[in-house]
């Protein structure tokens, strides 16, 4: 059963008790509002302070399906751990990688990548992304009742190289992301990086709002926290009601690590 995060403030505070503490904090939808256009998601002033605290207290990830220059170029602060497509790119100061897919899979991914722009065309709002590694088709903006036919062209577009294990689908919030057929995801990506100076003996807390972090959820079960953000969650440790409780989680750190350096 997950805990509801802002009444057990003191819980959390007793199970990190001289533990090293590492962060891994998504950015749609966890760090920021989800809104219809990805382009629009912003940090505010009052998260980008806290973040800025936060790196200085703990090694601090900042983990995300957008491509990676994308999320530097978003947060841009520095000293802190971005991860890009799921993990399968990672830049620090520190430690870098870029997850090689293989030539098969950025050639069928390319293929797809020219059939799938077509979409918006027939249907009005869906945004194709190209985010190198893998491709987002959004339809957050589609019409409700666009929803179904849209769904089934996409299926027949990309259903003959998911069937063939060319690709893999995976679906997030109004979101379909064609990715490379490779085992890898936010959650192998947490646990390279918890192998990293820095990062190692760490005891990591992850929160997230996504589908795509329950597999980080399970990495750290037993060994660190997780936090989803939405609604009480099995899978997770704890839980927020919504986005704008980050806050709280991210200002209570801050003072749980202040208060330690004293
Ligand atoms: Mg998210």
């Amino acid at each position: 059963m997950s805990k509801y995060l802002l009444k057990n403030l003191d819980y959390l505070g007793a199970l990190l008790k001289g533990k090293a503490i590492s962060l891994f904090l998504d950015y749609d939808g966890t760090l920021t509002p989800i809104v219809g256009r990805p382009e629009g998601a912003r940090l505010t002033y009052q998260t980008k302070e806290l973040l800025r605290a936060l790196v200085r207290l703990y090694p601090t990830v900042i983990i995300s399906g957008r491509a990676l220059d994308d999320l530097i170029e978003r947060v841009s602060i520095k000293g802190l751990v971005y991860a890009g497509n799921h993990g399968m790119e990672i830049f620090s100061e520190g430690f870098t990688m870029v997850f090689d897919t293989g030539s098969g899979a950025r050639e069928e991914l390319k293929r797809l990548n020219s059939i799938l722009r077509g979409l918006p065309r027939s249907f009005r709002g869906v945004i194709i992304e190209d985010k190198g590694v893998t491709l987002c088709v959004h339809y957050r903006l589609l019409d409700s009742r666009e929803v179904k036919p849209f769904a089934r062209e996409f299926m027949e577009i990309t259903g003959p190289s998911l069937e063939r294990g060319l690709v893999r689908v995976t679906e997030g919030k109004k979101v379909f992301e064609v990715r490379p057929p490779v085992f890898w995801h936010k959650g192998k990506a947490v646990e390279w990086m918890l192998k990293r100076r820095g990062f190692r003996a760490t005891w990591p807390i992850y929160a997230g709002d996504d589908e795509t972090d329950r597999d980080a959820f399970r990495v750290v079960k037993g060994t660190g926290s997780s936090v989803f953000v939405g609604s009480a969650e099995r899978g997770a440790d704890f839980y927020l009601k919504a986005q704008d409780e980050v806050k709280n989680l991210l200002n209570w750190l801050k003072e749980f690590g202040r208060e330690r350096a004293r």
